[in-house]
């Protein structure tokens, strides 16, 4: 009887909504301006995209939902509807346990957090990033701080309390006492959750413009530094405990669905250019808006690339990613994955990194010592091949 009964893999899940109202200017993320945009088609087809990829998948149960972008809250609150129907639908999601949307400030209103929460969603990550107004301006956000109370006031009177904020810094104009203030006023938004980047400049965004005729003026990398700094003792303090690079919370609102990724676990990607690893298989569907959409009006999937990985690459990517959390990585869970301990493989590189002061072994973990945090990707890159 039993052997009819086969154990469902408990996988994450990832939802790309990839419209915004506005383009940033530090962002490369795969967005497009909403206007003129199949809105109302993609969102039908995401959903079809669910159902053909869930019926080759029968054994698979999602526990942690992620919607991103883009920007998903610039969905109408029909759209969102609409979606999250499907979602019902056509994901086996009876055991989830966290469901995560992306909002910005001043994209939330009453009606869209009536329709995220009627739908089981039960955090809110909201884009941030500063709140000082001039700041926000010169990064082409079109919220002000008065948004981010505002919207804040209205995702708990929704009935959201695990909320968390995404801040940047290096920004241009930014000096350090105003990240500390914009530090301050996060906190005195009183939230479990908060993320904290430092500001990348990539190809393609109006700022690597800006920097290459000369025009952008950053913080120096002392500052940077120094800025990191100050936001790891500032929450520290107030109880919001790092649990990776750029991640903080209260003790129980570590977001599960990250762990997945930074654990190499595996989720499916929905939606176009979102990337998904299952079965030892990482795919990534189309970018472009376009063909996304044909292959899926012909009930195909619009798969762009697959990749089959190698034993050696995941072993890699446990490490390239799983150091990126604080504790690190656990000894004994790395033998119990792969069947090899960690040092016979890595041994060489563990110990050079112990020896340049950016790892240490601590009960069984290895992980970033105080330095390493500071230059995490110099000891991430030293275990890809
Ligand atoms: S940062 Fe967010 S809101 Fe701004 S363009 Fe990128 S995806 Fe859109």
């Amino acid at each position: 009887m039993t052997s009819h009964l086969r154990q469902k893999q408990v996988v994450s899940a990832y939802i790309h909504i990839p419209f915004c109202e506005h383009i940033c200017y530090y962002c490369d993320f795969n967005k497009v301006f909403i206007e003129g945009q199949p809105v109302d088609e993609y969102v039908n087809l995401l959903v079809r995209e669910m159902s053909l990829t869930m019926a080759n998948y029968p054994d698979y149960e999602i526990n942690t939902l992620y919607i991103g972008g883009g920007t998903p809250t610039s969905l109408t609150a029909k759209q969102l509807d609409r979606l999250l129907e499907g979602v019902h639908k056509y994901l086996p999601i009876n055991r989830l346990v966290e469901f995560s949307v992306e909002a910005n400030p001043g994209d939330i209103d009453k009606e869209k957090m009536a329709v995220l929460k009627y739908h089981g969603v039960n955090r809110l990550s909201m884009g941030v990033q500063s709140f000082h107004d001039e700041i926000l301006k010169k990064i082409g956000r079109v919220h002000t701080k008065k948004d981010i109370f505002k919207s804040v006031d209205q995702a708990r009177k929704s009935g959201f309390e695990n909320i968390s904020i995404d801040l940047i810094f290096r920004l241009p104009k930014q000096t350090i006492p105003l990240f500390k203030e914009s530090l301050q006023q996060a906190l005195s938004l009183d939230l479990p959750h908060y993320a904290v980047y430092s500001l990348i400049l990539e190809n393609k965004t109006v700022f690597y413009q800006l920097m290459r005729k000369g025009k952008l003026h950053l913080p120096s990398d002392d500052e940077d530094a120094d800025m990191y700094e100050l936001a790891m003792e500032m929450l520290d303090s107030a109880g919001r405990k790092q649990y990776e690079i750029s991640n903080f919370a209260l003790s129980g609102y570590e977001s599960i669905h990250n762990k997945t990724y930074w654990q190499n676990g595996h989720y499916f990607g929905f939606g176009a250019g979102a990337h998904g690893y299952i079965e030892a298989m990482r795919y990534k569907n189309n970018g472009p808006i376009q063909h996304y959409l044909d292959p899926l009006k012909i009930n195909q999937l619009p798969i762009f690339s697959k990749e089959n990985l190698s034993k050696k690459q995941i072993m890699e990517e446990e490490l390239f990613l799983g150091l990126r959390q604080i504790e690190g990585i656990s000894q004994e869970l790395f033998l119990k994955k792969y069947a090899i301990p960690v040092k016979e493989v890595y041994g060489q590189t563990i110990y050079d990194l112990i020896d340049k002061g950016l790892l240490e072994e601590k009960d069984g973990y290895i992980k970033l010592t105080k330095r390493g945090i500071f230059l995490g990707d110099t000891v991430f890159q030293s275990f890809l091949g």
